[in-house]
Order: C-alpha cells, then structure tokens, then sequence
C-alpha cells in the first residue's frame, strides 16, 4: 500500500465527471474506505439499523431520504473502527445544510478533513459523456464508451441502452441543479478554512488520478 498518510477527504464533482473510477483510485492508493450516500443508505438498510428502517419508510413513500437521517447514519459509519484509519466521502455533502451538517458530526467525533477535492469537467465534455452511455436495463451495467443503442450487456445479455435522465437535454438541467446546489458548498468550505482544491477531471483516468494525487499531496 503506497498512502500511509492518514486521509479524510470529500469528493465532489457533478455526474458524469468520473467520481465513481476516480474515487474508487483514490481509496485504493490511501488505503481508505469510500462511502457514498448510496453506500451508506443500502448499509443501513441491510444491516436493519433503525436510521435504516426510517430511510426505508422515506424511500418507500417516495421521498427524499431527510439530512438528519443521512447524517445520523454517517456518524455510525465514520465513527466506525473501519473510518478510523480515514475515509473518502464520494458525492457528500451536497448542500450547504449537509456540509454544516457534516461539520457538526465531525466536531463531535473530533475529526477534520484534510480536503474537498472538486472534480471539474466542462458542462459540454459532461453532456458528450452522459449522452453517449449505455446502461444494460437488466443488471444495470455501464457499458464502454462506443456502446451501440440496443447491443448486448456483456454480463447478462440484456439491453444495453439510454438511460432517460442521460438524453443532452436532462443533462443539462441536472448539471444547473449540480452548480446551483454545489457551487456554494465549495464556498462554504473555503469560508470555513477547509482546504479545496479544484482538479481538472478530463483526459485520461490515468492523468487525472496522477493530477489528483499531485493536489491532494501525499
Ligand atoms: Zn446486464
């Protein structure tokens, strides 16, 4: 394992930007778990816990999952033996409320983050990305880049198609909402004397991960 340094960051960067690869990376070269909000819900949910059965209910009633139950499971799990060695946070917070929220957990546990790390990628380069992935509809597989409409998923032989919020126009409004939402997390952050760095995430996976770890300094 190369990363002996202890590390606690938060990964940001709107959809299609490649949190997913780079974060997974990063997690690997620090020798640290990644959690997302996903991660932490279906956790919770398996695991029974009671923040997990309240998800459940929100979730099962068709609404959004409330910030003090997110937070309240994110203090289980980054209180864990797991998170003491320290941890990446993949897409969280996303609000200024759940950043506030976050700060107040890690006050408690008496932790600070060493870095929100934002992974910039041109709104254009985004909607050229996202238009152009293909998800199999049975197990839900991302395909490679130059998927075909229609092809077979290479796991299940199921449809590899467009996923509907992936059509140029849907892309767009979900990458206003990312920057309306997010932009003034960042600020946030800054105002709050943690330290942000902004990463170019296009070219390849390879180069920004190498960008990445140059940033991040370790
Ligand atoms: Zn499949």
């Amino acid at each position: 394992m190369i990363g002996v340094r202890l590390m606690r960051l938060v990964l940001m960067g709107p959809p299609g930007a490649g949190k997913g690869t780079q974060g997974a990376r990063l997690a690997q070269r620090y020798g640290i778990p990644r959690y997302s909000t996903g991660d932490i819900l279906r956790a919770a949910r398996r695991e029974g816990t009671e923040l997990g059965r309240a998800a459940q209910g929100y979730m099962d009633a068709g609404e959004l999952v409330p910030d003090a139950v997110i937070l309240g499971m994110m203090r289980g799990t980054l209180s864990s033996e797991e998170a003491a060695a320290g941890f990446l946070l993949d897409g969280f917070p996303r609000t200024v409320a759940q950043a506030e929220g976050l700060a107040d957990v890690l006050d408690d546990l008496g932790l600070e983050l060493d870095a929100v790390v934002d992974l910039d990628v041109p709104d254009e380069e985004i909607v050229r990305r996202l238009s152009a992935r293909r998800v199999c509809t049975d197990c839900g597989r991302v395909a490679p880049s130059d998927t075909v409409e229609g092809a077979s998923c290479p796991d299940c032989g199921g449809d590899l198609r467009q996923r509907s919020d992936d059509d140029p126009r849907t892309v767009r409004r979900r990458l206003e909402v990312y920057r309306d939402e997010t932009a003034p997390v960042l600020d946030w952050y800054e105002r709050a004397d943690t330290r942000v760095v902004r990463v170019r995430g296009t070219g390849l996976v390879q180069d920004v991960h190498e960008r990445l770890v140059e940033a991040i300094g370790a």
